[in-house]
């Protein structure tokens, strides 16, 4: 072994030491406080809100930053707004949430009681990728702050001044104890993936998503993969043209494609093809007026992305796909920013159509009829979103029946996500489980069943020996249950 990989090696060694040591600390710490109460939780929560909010102009300079340019109100919007939502949110119903579940008992197991006892699980690790950094890492951990558990969070490496941003700003109101932030890249998430959590949450693509899930099923650690894939626009005969167009340019360019739950690309019907393309370009051009200047318009997170986005796009052109673009390149290649790109047809055989797209990239596709929309959609993965404009109910309902995906927005995108009382997950290949609001408060939560016996239950009547009175009891049971 060279000395370089011997030193790697030992790094390797140091990385993971270092994170059992602090989840020792952690499980420590849980062993000792099983069960934090709602002023301690709402504590936690407190220190969370502050962290956030009185570093609101350093997070979005670090984001921005990071990514070389990130519109201020997409910061805003979708880290700051989002976060102390769900952070707010989950405070307020605490109470709530913490309280017992009454459920109904069987009649032959009168008069006792059943409960579900929402139990905090223990130490929680939370992996985030890089597009929403903030809002990925920090809204899983105030579910899990609210349910009682300890949190580890290992952030993306892709925007290491925000992660460092967090770990300081975290350091400052966390006992670490209760929650640490672990900075790294590859290296230390794959060692964070192999600590044997109660709960690991991971925020990433779906082939990495793939690798979380076979190291914590070592450790018998259940997941919620939130992952990503291709979420279709579906555009009904019956729909508003302008309206759709808006929504989906919105939805398209906001932090320039770099959302999970972007519409990756549009289905129209083939009479509405070309009215289409040119009404996403007409709304891209109405919301950056001055695209190929204005702030407002954000930038491809790293060279490695953009020139991926690029390569894409020429593997189009060279297909002979039509292209329409929105803005100059000239302009804003220099900046990391690629113009808004509608790709009109492109061949289902080239990456474009086969990859997430995640960049300010859009195939507009033409479609038969309603059918061959559901068809088109049912022919890929399960996507993590799904995005149908129209006015006719029955097509709308016929579309949501016999499609499989994450969520949905009717004549909308991006906002079902932006809802606390909405749970938000994928399905199949888009993830597994789901959090915000009280969904997340369950995901870190053991829902303990509690049956609490009574003197005078009936129950004891099945205990042997076995006699005609049992069969008689039996035969009453079978009638009422
Ligand atoms: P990614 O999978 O490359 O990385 C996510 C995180 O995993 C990072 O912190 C990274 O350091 C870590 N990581 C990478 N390799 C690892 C390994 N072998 N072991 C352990 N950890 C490892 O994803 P990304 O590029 O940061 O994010 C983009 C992807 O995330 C897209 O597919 C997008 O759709 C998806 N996404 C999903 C959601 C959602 O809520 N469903 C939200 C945002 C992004």
């Amino acid at each position: 072994m060279g000395a370089d990989s011997a030193r790697a090696a030992e790094d390797r060694g140091d990385v993971a030491a270092r994170l059992r040591a602090v989840f020792a600390l952690q499980k420590q710490a849980f062993a000792e406080e099983p069960y934090p109460s709602q002023a301690t939780r709402a504590a936690w929560l407190d220190a969370l809100e502050r962290a956030v909010e009185t570093n609101e102009e350093r997070i979005v300079e670090a984001i921005s930053a990071d990514f070389d340019g990130r519109a201020r109100a997409e910061t805003l919007i979708g880290e700051v707004l989002t976060t102390l939502g769900a952070i707010r949110h989950a405070r307020r119903r605490l109470a709530r949430w913490m309280r017992p579940r009454r459920v109904a008992t069987p009649l032959h197991m009168l008069p006792g009681r059943s409960r579900i006892v929402p139990q905090p699980l223990g130490v929680v690790g939370i992996i985030a990728p890089w597009n929403y950094p903030l809002q990925l890492a920090l809204s899983p951990a105030a579910a899990a702050l609210a349910a009682g558990d300890r949190v580890m969070i290992k952030p993306s490496e892709i925007t290491p001044r925000t992660s460092a941003l967090m770990k300081e700003i975290l350091g400052r109101e966390f006992d670490e104890r209760v929650l640490a932030v672990a900075v790294g890249g590859v290296e230390t998430g794959a060692a964070f993936a192999e600590i044997p959590f109660d709960h690991l949450l991971f925020t990433g693509s779906t082939a990495v998503g793939r690798r979380i899930a076979e190291a914590a099923a070592k450790n018998l650690t259940p997941t919620t993969l939130e992952l990503g894939g291709k979420s279709p626009a579906i555009i009904d005969e019956s729909a508003d043209l302008a309206a759709a167009a808006r929504a989906i340019a919105h939805g398209k360019l906001f932090n320039a494609g770099q959302t999970c739950v972007a519409p990756d690309y549009v289905l129209a019907p083939r009479g509405r093809l070309d009215a289409t393309v040119e009404a996403v370009a007409e709304a891209a051009r109405a919301l950056y007026p001055e695209i190929d200047t204005t702030p407002d318009y954000t930038a491809v997170v790293s060279d490695r992305h953009f020139a991926r986005l690029k390569e894409m796009v020429e593997e189009a052109r060279a297909a002979g796909a039509r292209i329409v673009e929105v803005g100059s390149a000239n302009a804003l290649h220099p900046r990391r920013k690629l113009p808004f790109t509608i790709v009109v047809e492109p061949p289902e055989t080239i990456r474009l159509m086969k990859e997430e797209i995640f960049g300010p990239v859009l195939p507009v596709l033409a479609v038969e009829n309603a059918d061959d929309a559901i068809a088109r959609v049912n022919a890929g993965e399960r996507p993590l979103a799904l995005y149908w404009f129209g006015r006719d109910a029955e097509t709308r309902d016929k579309a949501l029946k016999r499609t499989v995906a994450g969520g949905v927005t009717v004549n909308g995108t991006l906002w079902h996500v932006a809802q606390e009382n909405l749970p938000f997950g994928g399905v199949g290949a888009s993830g597994q489980g789901a959090y915000h609001g009280e969904a997340g408060f369950e995901t870190f939560s053991h829902m303990k069943p509690v049956f609490q016996a009574s003197r005078l239950s009936s129950g004891g009547m099945l205990h042997p020996p076995y006699t005609d009175k049992t069969a008689r009891i039996i035969n009453f049971v079978k009638k009422v249950i």
